[in-house]
């Protein structure tokens, strides 16, 4: 096992990040599901990201396997991705937390499923797509391996560019109107200020 002080906090706030992920997959397991988008192209984009991301960091913290694909870094930039990091949780856990019984892993709309605009959700759409490449980065800074580090933020910026719109689109064909006037009012990874007075 890797035992530098930058693997073992990566350790750390990846046993916090499965675990945030963990606890709200449970309490919306027994949520009803009335529509969902787990095409092919969903499920392509589900096996680019999840086995590669919880996989590759895995074997290069309990394996020597990829050591071919080590590299040396400069110590500003795990420092960077500590914060990162820590931000990063903060907003994974706030994202879950808010958008509360409507999450779900894939495209999905709930029993009852309400337009969440609070929050984190307040001023952009996808404040959990945010802390995730929050997250992805922080991971290459935080290890210094080709493979370990930075497949999650390739795969994930996949995912992130063909399933936005594609989410955007299944919930503006749920919400309609109200959806459309949320799209004007916030941005989409990046907080924007509403323009309506009163807020
Ligand atoms: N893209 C969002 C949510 C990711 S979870 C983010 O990055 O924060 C994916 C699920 O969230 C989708 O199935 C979709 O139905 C739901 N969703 C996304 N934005 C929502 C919102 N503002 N209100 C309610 N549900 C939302």
């Amino acid at each position: 096992m890797r035992t530098s002080i930058w693997d073992l906090i990566f350790l750390v706030g990846f046993i916090a990040y499965t675990g945030i992920r963990g606890v709200f997959k449970q309490r919306t397991a027994k949520v009803k599901s009335v529509a969902r988008r787990l095409d092919a192209v969903e499920k392509a984009l589900l096996a680019l990201v999840i086995p590669g991301s919880l996989l590759w960091p895995l074997l290069y913290l309990f394996t020597p396997w990829l050591r071919f694909a080590d590299y040396e870094l400069p110590l500003f930039f795990p420092w960077v991705g500590l914060v990162m990091m820590v931000g990063s949780l903060w907003l994974f856990y706030r994202s879950h937390a808010d958008l509360g019984r409507q999450w779900s892993v894939t495209l999905e709309l709930r029993e009852d499923h309400r337009l969440i605009k609070q929050g984190v959700y307040r001023r952009m759409r996808h404040p959990m797509y945010a802390s995730i490449w929050l997250w992805c980065i922080a991971q290459g800074l935080l290890l210094a391996n080709w493979l370990a580090g930075w497949y999650a933020l390739v795969a994930f910026a996949v995912m992130y560019f063909i399933r936005t719109p594609r989410e955007e689109r299944m919930l503006c064909e749920a919400f309609g109107a109200e959806y459309v006037e949320y799209m004007s009012q916030t941005g989409r990874l990046f907080p924007r200020r509403r323009r309506k007075s009163g807020e």
